[in-house]
């Protein structure tokens, strides 16, 4: 049993020792090559507690490179189709060459390669398998290169047969087959009780990582990657932005689903369910502090105020339009239930007394708005209905916004002195987003001037840069009791 068997230990720099285990998952670019194999000996060698290792397939070695993955898909959709595709593994196989005689590894890759390759072109392997291979190929020889056994994820990631992963039965896996002073385990891939491989979805590397570090209940899940954690805006946009050092899950799911995505949607919730923190860090940059993910909510007086400010554009807003339209009870409803029956999602629903909006992404809609249109008009009969497709949503996110007043005054104060004119206002009910919608001309601007207003010009402002605390400034609330 893993958690049974005595933890890595570990002396902090005050002398006392602790146990600890932390899953390290490198992705793609952080094991593309044998510069990069290196690069993670070091990273694992340099603390104890880094003994349960995942490991992506080959990723991109410099922009414009293919990621293994991707080549292995494309083999398999040759073999589907017999086109020849001697070229195409032939290259994938240098890759693994390269690395294994770079770092004199023995495993026999060569032999194994082709063996995979033959039966690959006989069409032996189902597509799962043969893509699975990636990852698998990546950690036999990481495993030997780290000196730690290889654990092969088809024999503790377990699926259903309908393809969704079988939590229960991989926790029991992991407890009876883990090995307990550590392994390197391939990402992306588990199998079903019969052996039949099956893949997560894409990224999900990152998913295998969360999976063991809930089932061996791990003190952290490290991420490690091409960057050094979030950052608290586009780069693209904001010049410099201020990486985030600190996080909460929801902070981050606010973050992500409105672009700021390093780290797979679905890799959060078994951690987070754990109470286990992540540490999104940079394989390149080591020396970097990176981006705690962890939802201890304490007050700390020098964090920022805001925790960072992302968009996304191309959201449709149609306003609905009826006069006396809060004496009628059911309109946002029946509203509502054409949207359902195109499938599409619903992101905010602005209201005013005779109007409302529904604010949609866009290419959710991009087949079907004027038959939800026409809908409109015949079950809902509104006065008038008016589709706007240029708006862009922008989220600025903060938990340290909560309960604080003046941060959205502030807000719309620097988007009025730069002229933008704000479209749309919501405000989530936890207090952690406000969300603002824009011309999407003024996509690029908006967030720089937020950033800006949040910001002293190098740093983010903090809780303590704040005039008045929340508390010298709350409404006096009379006490009932
Ligand atoms: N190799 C897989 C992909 O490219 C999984 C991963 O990298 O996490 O999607």
């Amino acid at each position: 049993m893993v958690s049974e068997l005595p933890r890595p230990t570990c002396t902090t720099r005050k002398g006392n020792s602790f146990v600890m285990i932390k899953i390290a998952k490198f992705g793609g670019s952080s094991v593309a090559d044998a510069a990069h194999f290196k690069k993670i000996r070091a990273i694992v060698e340099a603390d104890p507690a880094r003994r349960f290792i995942v490991v992506s397939a080959c990723g991109r070695r410099f922009s414009g490179d293919a990621k293994v993955t991707d080549l292995l898909y494309l083999v398999a959709a040759h073999v589907r189709y017999h086109v020849s595709c001697d070229d195409l593994l032939a290259d994938i196989g240098a890759r693994y060459f390269a690395i294994a005689d770079e770092l004199g590894l023995a495993y026999p890759i060569r032999d194994e390669f082709a063996a995979f390759a033959e039966k690959a072109k006989a069409g032996a392997l189902s597509t799962e398998e043969l893509v699975s291979r990636g990852e698998y190929f990546t950690a036999q020889l990481m495993a030997e290169y780290l000196g730690l056994p290889f654990l092969d994820a088809a024999d503790v990631v377990a699926f259903h047969h309908d393809g969704t992963l079988a939590m229960g039965r991989t926790h029991e896996l992991i407890q009876e087959r883990g090995i307990p002073g550590g392994f390197v385990m391939p990402g992306f891939y588990g199998a079903t009780r019969e052996g039949r491989i099956l893949l997560l979805d894409r990224g999900g590397g990152d998913i295998s990582g969360a999976i063991l570090a809930q089932a061996l209940d791990a003190d952290l899940y490290e991420n490690w990657t091409d960057v050094s954690g979030f950052l608290s805006a586009d780069p693209r946009i904001v010049e410099n932005p201020q990486p985030i050092s600190r996080i909460t899950y929801s902070e981050m799911r606010e973050l992500s689903y409105m672009g700021a995505s390093v780290l797979h949607e679905e890799a959060v919730f078994p951690v987070m369910e754990a109470g286990i923190p992540i540490a999104v860090r940079n394989t390149n940059r080591p020396q970097d502090p990176g981006t705690i993910i962890s939802d201890r909510e304490d007050y700390v007086e020098d964090e920022p105020i805001i925790t960072g400010v992302t968009g996304k554009r191309n959201f449709v807003a149609v306003h609905v339009l009826k006069d006396h339209m809060s004496n009628e009870v059911g309109i946002i409803r029946r509203t509502l239930t054409i949207f359902e029956r195109y499938h599409v999602s619903v992101e905010h629903i602005p209201s005013g007394i005779d109007s409302f909006a529904v604010v949609v992404q866009g290419d959710d809609v991009k087949d079907c708005i004027w038959s939800i249109v026409a809908d409109i008009k015949t079950e809902v009969a509104p006065d008038a209905i008016k589709v706007v497709d240029d708006l862009s949503l922008i989220s600025t996110v903060g938990r340290n916004m909560i309960g604080r007043p003046g941060i959205s005054g502030q807000l719309f104060a620097a988007l009025g002195n730069e002229g933008i004119s704000i479209r749309m206002i919501a405000q989530g009910s936890d207090e952690i987003n406000i969300i603002v919608g824009v011309h999407k001309d003024d996509f690029e601007h908006a967030i720089r001037a937020i950033y800006r207003a949040f910001s002293d010009g190098d740093h983010l402002l903090e809780l303590k840069d704040l005039k008045k605390t929340a508390d010298e400034s709350r409404p006096h609330v009379v006490d009932d009791k």
